[in-house]
């Protein structure tokens, strides 16, 4: 494993420009279990799509490249693969789709690595990645010991999973175990704008995952031409009790059922409080999709999008009395 020092603006999708001190490129699998032999501090890195950098690292950044796909078993109806931590999740999707796989389609275009995926249970259009995994397996990062976790172990919740609690920072997932389907897809086309975009009431899983590629790519900017990381904020969970309290107050307010209260869409409250479009510093809430903050000049700051993150938290504090959680990793308040 070789140290290097990088400039790392093209490893993180809000494209902070940041140098890095210590660098290592992890393509091999058995350095997975060497990394605690460092004895470093060591920042795990992906495809840096869910990450803000407001500093640069002091840590050494690892950054997962490892590749391969192997299938484990196989009947007539549902396949196991293993697959490398590096992989990227949408080309992975998109060979599912070639080979005639299902489960995953609803999840295309989301960007990061295959080994990142269980961290927060990436999600989209009614379908979480925890609905496909059978196990995630990995390395203790100081122990260089390795683990495997069935799904129930993992924890699964809304964009949350062992890996952002008991095991936030403890451990290095090196690869994820799928089970998908052969045939009798479970095509889910619940989510409204994904029928509006197909043709054929007999939808195959390819028709759903360009349909989930046109709505993301009419809804969501580019982190290659706008740097963003997506949703900032998770949509929050309100106790039953405020949300009757609000519903009197704002008759307008969406939700959704939840099993530990009510549901609010938190892109309607940020739009709500009229912040689609505000900038601040070189930072601004994107236009056309309020959940997303961008990198607008792109040579904001970290700080500048923290400030901007921060400025809607108390704003929607103000007007609803409802605290937006981020759901993007703050570097470095989320990793001490
Ligand atoms: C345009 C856009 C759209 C998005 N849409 C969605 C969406 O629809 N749904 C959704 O759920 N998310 C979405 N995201 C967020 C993001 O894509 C996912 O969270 C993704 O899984 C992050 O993967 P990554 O490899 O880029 O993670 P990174 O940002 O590299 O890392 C995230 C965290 O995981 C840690 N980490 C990285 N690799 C490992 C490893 N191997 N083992 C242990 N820890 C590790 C890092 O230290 C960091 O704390 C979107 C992001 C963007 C930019």
């Amino acid at each position: 494993m070789k140290i290097i020092q990088k400039n790392i603006k093209n490893l993180n999708t809000f494209g902070i420009d940041l140098e890095v001190k210590e660098f290592i490129s992890l393509t091999d699998e058995s350095d997975f279990s060497k990394l605690s032999e460092l004895n470093k501090q060591i920042l795990l890195l992906g495809g840096g799509s869910n990450i803000l950098f407001t500093e640069a690292p002091k840590e050494c950044v690892v950054h997962i490249e490892t590749k391969g796909k192997s299938i484990v078993k196989q009947d007539d109806s549902f396949v196991y693969i293993e697959v490398a931590s590096g992989e990227n999740w949408h080309e992975f999707v998109l060979w599912c789709i070639d080979q005639n796989y299902g489960g995953l389609e609803n999840l295309s275009l989301i960007p990061g690595n295959v080994g990142t995926a269980p961290i927060q249970n990436i999600g989209a259009y009614g379908v979480e990645v925890k609905d496909c995994i059978i196990s995630v397996s990995g390395y203790g990062l100081e122990t260089g010991k390795p683990f495997k976790l069935k799904n129930k172990e993992c924890d699964f919740g809304y964009r949350n999973s062992i890996f952002k609690n008991e095991l936030k920072g403890k451990t290095i997932i090196s690869s994820v175990v799928f089970k998908l389907t052969k045939k009798a897809h479970q095509i889910n086309t619940s989510y409204g704008v994904i029928k509006a975009k197909l043709s054929s009431s007999t939808p195959s899983i390819r028709d759903v995952s360009n349909a989930v590629i046109t709505i993301r790519k009419e809804k969501l900017p580019d982190p290659n031409i706008i740097g963003n990381a997506g949703s900032f904020f998770k949509n929050p969970i309100i106790p039953n009790s405020l949300f009757r309290v609000l519903k009197e107050r704002h008759p307008e307010l969406p939700s959704y059922p939840s099993d530990d209260g009510v549901k609010i869409p938190a892109g309607w409250l940020i739009d709500k409080c009229g912040l689609k479009g505000y900038e601040l510093g070189g930072a601004s809430v994107h236009k056309k999709q309020a959940l997303v903050l961008i990198n607008k000049s792109g040579k904001a700051t970290g700080n500048d999008i923290l400030s901007l993150a921060k400025y809607v938290q108390k704003t929607v504090r103000d007007n609803y009395e409802i605290e937006l959680e981020m759901e993007v990793n703050i570097y470095p308040q989320s990793f001490r």
